[in-house]
């Protein structure tokens, strides 16, 4: 057996470890590091051959780099891979990876104070090794992350009606659904003003709305009608979100079309009386109550009812038919809705009585609306059934009223109305 010659204090003193060994694998030198981190011993070890520790050692590469190392007298590296593994050494370090053994990097180089041995350096990489991995998983989920984003952004590209905006309301991109539901090319849209891309501007009021939230840099939503080059008129519920871009440090908007044509079409319906087309009894008193709930009116800002109701109405009917009555109904309802202001709800009560509710005005002015609808219905004509007369009652909102109070009053006035000799507009 041969022993170090001299004390290696400097081997010892490393951070790394260091064993010398002979073509045979026999232990010359142990030094402190490998003592403390593999609990065996330089006594131990000394001597000793490393089989008889290490068995899982692949001796056959070993000799091999040992070989090579000596014949070519300069260092060799050791695989110290999983598949390949060289001693194992626990790690002590706490850490939350599943790495318990330490991932080594050996170099055999030979030991040149002696002929036949090298120096096998054991570095412990696993610190590298665990950042490796990491890196790794990160890479990978990033990669997933990546694909999972792109094949949203397609589905909501094919099926999503997207635009992008500019704070000047301005479409900078939009999605492919969107194109294709106007039959727009990407050209003709990008750098487009959006109300432009929606028929008249005049007539889309709501596409006004959508630039005005962009112009006050706010989140909304609302309802939209378009008319598309077809001349079909379609609603969308649209959502407006400022997306602020960090790099270029500039603002611009998002706004979602989802179209709700089929619900609003079902919502018209709900509301409108198919024959006069006017709103529908349900829909009236709807208005109705929220006009006698709101809490502005006073004396002197009040709103007015009128109830109508068409005259001899079943003797039209009797005499030129059902048809030439419902003719003469759709035509009162006509011209009591051109003779109204905007504002103005009119609305089919049933059968040949409209009602009527004029916000903002007093007593005088709900008898000159009323006498005005008067004059409109007796000026019609009608080919089969020549002229009708219309009577009124009209009411105004006094403090304390109720939808019932005010309907009896009105009701009321038409009753005096028609006991005075009809064609005639009656207050209480
Ligand atoms: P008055 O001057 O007192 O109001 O007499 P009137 O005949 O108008 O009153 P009455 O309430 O007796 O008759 C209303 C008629 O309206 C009876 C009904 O057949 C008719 N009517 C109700 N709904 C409709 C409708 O949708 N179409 C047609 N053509 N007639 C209707
Ligand atoms: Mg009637
Ligand atoms: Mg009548």
């Amino acid at each position: 057996m041969v022993t170090i010659p001299y004390p290696n204090v400097l081997l010892d003193a490393l951070e790394i470890g260091v064993m010398i060994i002979d073509e045979n694998f026999e232990v010359r030198y142990w030094n402190q590091w490998l003592e403390i981190n593999t609990s065996h011993s330089a006594s131990e070890m000394i001597g000793k051959n490393l089989r008889d520790f290490y068995p899982q050692i692949d001796y056959k590469v070993l000799a091999r780099k040992i070989r090579t190392t000596l014949r070519l007298e300069s260092p060799t590296f050791y695989d110290a891979s999983v598949q390949n593994r060289f001693i194992e050494i626990p790690r002590t370090k706490i850490t939350t990876s599943l790495l318990m053994n330490m991932q080594l990097q050996v170099t055999i180089s030979p030991y040149i104070v002696e002929d036949g041995m090298v120096m096998v350096s054991i570095y412990d990489i696993s610190d590298l090794h665990e950042l490796k991995l990491t890196l790794q998983s990160q890479m990978k989920k990033i990669s997933e992350l990546n694909s999972e984003l792109h094949r949203d952004k397609m589905i909501i590209d094919a099926n999503l009606l997207i635009v992008k905006m500019d704070e000047e309301c301005k479409i900078i991109e939009a999605t492919t659904a969107f194109l294709d539901f106007f039959g727009y090319q990407p050209e003709s849209v990008v750098g487009n003003y959006l109300p432009r891309i929606f028929g008249e501007v005049s007539v889309d009021f709501d596409t006004i709305q959508i630039c005005d939230a962009i112009a006050r840099h706010q989140k909304s939503s609302g309802e939209v009608k378009a008319v598309l080059a077809s001349g079909e008129e379609v609603w969308f519920d649209t959502v407006v979100t400022p997306l602020n871009d960090d790099e270029s440090d500039t603002l611009s908007y998002t706004v979602i079309f989802h179209d709700i044509s089929d619900k609003k079409r079902i919502e018209l319906l709900s509301i409108t009386d198919p024959l006069t087309k006017l709103f529908n009894r349900h829909k009236f008193n709807e208005v109705f109550e929220n006009m006698v709930l709101r809490r502005h009116w006073d004396e002197h800002r009040t709103f007015g009812l009128i109830i109508a109701d068409v005259d001899h109405f079943k003797r039209v009917n009797d005499t030129f038919g059902h048809q030439s009555g419902d003719r003469v109904l759709i035509e009162v309802a006509h011209i009591f809705s051109q003779t109204i202001r905007t504002g103005d709800i009119l609305a089919r009560w049933g059968g040949e009585e409209f009602v009527c509710l004029l916000p903002d005005v007093d007593r005088e002015k709900a008898l000159y609306v009323a006498e005005k609808l008067r004059l409109a219905v007796e000026q019609l004509h009608f080919p089969d059934v020549g002229t009708v007369t219309s009577s009124f009652g009209v009411t105004i909102f006094a403090s304390g009223d109720t939808q019932e109070s005010m309907m009896h009053r009105a009701d009321l006035s038409l009753y005096k109305a028609k006991e005075n000799g009809r064609n005639r507009v009656e207050y209480l």
